[in-house]
């Protein structure tokens, strides 16, 4: 990998606006990578998105779209092809949990999860496959989480539904790298514990007890996240496809 390996290139992360998808578009954005940063309503945080980007010399543009409407995510990507062209790198990263301790989990958070996790995740791969597919060169990173390959221990409905959404989140993304390549390259980070807006709410005592468990003896970074990602979209991963990679330090090993 060079410095500026993604020079030229156009990158889309979802969920830009914070937490590990922000620190993915810095990552891109110092690669070389020109980076549109979506978000569906924390327009501020996706601006300081962008600021951190250029104080470090990169460029890149907010795009707001709720990516869980497929007419929001076609418009978006309209604008960003009006904008800059059509995007080569697709980083789905959107999401939503739920870590609170009630037991009951109502059916409209399930449907909610479902939808934000695993639509934001259709929508923007089906858009943004027909120009790479059209060019014969795409590479997707499609964000799971260890839940979606383990199911978690702490006995909390509402985590059903955010495992089950990123089990087909990994289902998903395997199926299209067979079925896109070899123009396009889909491959899944699934992350452990990662310090975030998303996991402040989980309880004290459910994080300790996720680091007792922990080989690495900490909870994961975004830019532990990044890392990889950008990895999974450069050029030395370029026989990897169809694959999930696995940050959590330890506490989820595959065979
Ligand atoms: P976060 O801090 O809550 O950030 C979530 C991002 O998604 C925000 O930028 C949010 O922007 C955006 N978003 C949510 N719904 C959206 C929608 N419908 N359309 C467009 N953007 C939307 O979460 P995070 O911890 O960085 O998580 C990022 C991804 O990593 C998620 O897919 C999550 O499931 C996964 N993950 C996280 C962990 C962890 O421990 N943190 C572990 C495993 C996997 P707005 O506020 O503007 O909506």
């Amino acid at each position: 990998m060079t410095d500026r390996e993604l020079a030229g290139r156009i990158a889309l992360v979802t969920g830009g606006s914070r937490g590990i998808g922000r620190a993915v578009c810095r990552r891109l954005a110092r690669a070389g990578a020109w980076v549109a940063i979506n978000h569906s309503s924390s327009h501020e945080a996706a601006a300081e998105t962008l600021a951190q980007i250029r104080a470090e010399g990169s460029e890149g543009g907010v795009y707001q779209a709720d990516v869980s409407s497929f007419e929001a995510t076609d418009a978006m990507f309209g604008s960003i092809e009006a904008d800059r062209g059509p995007v080569d790198l697709l980083v789905t990263n959107a999401g939503i949990a739920s870590f609170r301790d009630d037991v009951d989990m109502p059916v409209e958070l399930w449907r909610r999860i479902l939808s934000v996790n695993l639509d934001c995740t259709f929508n923007c791969v089906w858009r943004a496959r027909e120009h790479m597919l059209a060019r014969g060169d795409g590479r997707i990173v499609c964000i799971s989480s260890i839940n979606g390959l383990a199911p978690t221990t702490m006995r909390r409905d509402r985590l059903i539904a955010y495992g089950t959404s990123k089990s087909a989140i990994i289902g998903f993304s395997r199926n299209c790298a067979v079925a896109f390549g070899p123009a396009i390259r889909v491959n899944c980070v699934a992350p452990g514990l990662v310090d975030t807006e998303m996991t402040r709410d989980m309880p004290d005592e459910m994080r300790q007890r996720i680091i007792a468990s922990t080989p690495a003896g900490r909870a994961g970074t975004p830019d532990d996240i990044a890392e990889l990602t950008y990895f999974l979209l450069s050029d030395a991963a370029g026989f990897m496809t169809g694959q999930t990679c696995v940050a959590s330090g330890g506490l989820v090993t595959l065979p």
